[in-house]
């Protein structure tokens, strides 16, 4: 059994940037990281299981998790409550296996304060306007929801430098690539191959870019 203790990484993304599919992805391609499940208010989808997709529970319960302080991350999503509890990655961090949070850009921000050692990546759309189209070609929400979910989306964004790295995802294969790439020069620890990617994705460039591409759009 690995005697290196596992990294906790953080993906995080605004609404309709594809970050579901890119963890699927990612939790196919490397058997070393695997998915924490959280705890959330929200009700089961038909195709979800409990204990896999989440643990679902009522909100008295998630208050009292909450109170006996048994999250490290939790926040409100459209009105359900989500969060990630120290158990879903404890067990998996101690046995060497990296743990994956899929999770809303508040809970990120307080990964970031509890948690220094974890890594968290931002995924960007490769454009507001892209991100509109795939808002709308989901046809799962009105046109108010969408608006919503953009003018989230913009606000998220703000919050890109508190990450370690941003990667775009404009298209599905490189967008996974890149972030195997940062996963495993992490996990191996070698210092320069850290540094080239934290240079090339640096999460104040991307920054940079997407909004000088806005205003020149
Ligand atoms: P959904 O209800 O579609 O599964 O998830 C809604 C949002 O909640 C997504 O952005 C998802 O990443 C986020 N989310 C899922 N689990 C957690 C969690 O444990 N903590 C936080 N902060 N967000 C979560």
């Amino acid at each position: 059994m690995s005697t290196r203790e596992g990294i906790t990484w953080v993906l995080a993304a605004p609404s309709g940037t594809g970050k579901t599919t890119l963890c699927r992805q990612i939790l196919e391609r490397d058997p070393e990281i695997k998915l924490s499940v959280s705890h959330t208010t929200r009700s089961r989808r038909p195709e979800e299981q409990d204990g896999q997709h989440y643990h679902f529970v009522d909100a008295t319960e998630f208050d009292r998790m909450v109170r006996d302080d048994s999250f490290l991350e939790h926040a409100e999503y459209n009105d359900h409550q989500y969060g990630t509890s120290w158990a879903a990655i404890d067990a998996g961090v101690s046995k060497g296996r990296d743990m994956l949070l899929e999770i809303e850009v508040e809970g990120a921000r307080q990964v970031r304060a509890r948690l220094p050692k974890a890594r968290l990546i931002f995924v960007l759309p490769p454009s507001m306007c892209e991100l509109e189209k795939r808002l709308q070609g989901r046809g799962t929400d009105s046109d108010q929801a969408i608006r919503r979910r953009i003018d989230a989306a913009a606000r998220e964004i703000d919050e890109i430098t508190r990450f370690d790295y941003a990667v775009t995802n404009r298209e599905l294969e490189a967008c996974v690539a890149d972030i195997l790439a940062i996963i495993h020069a992490e996990r191996s620890g070698d210092p320069e191959r850290i540094e080239t990617l934290h240079e090339k994705f640096s999460p104040k460039d991307a920054e940079e870019r997407f909004r000088a591409q806005a205003e020149s759009a």
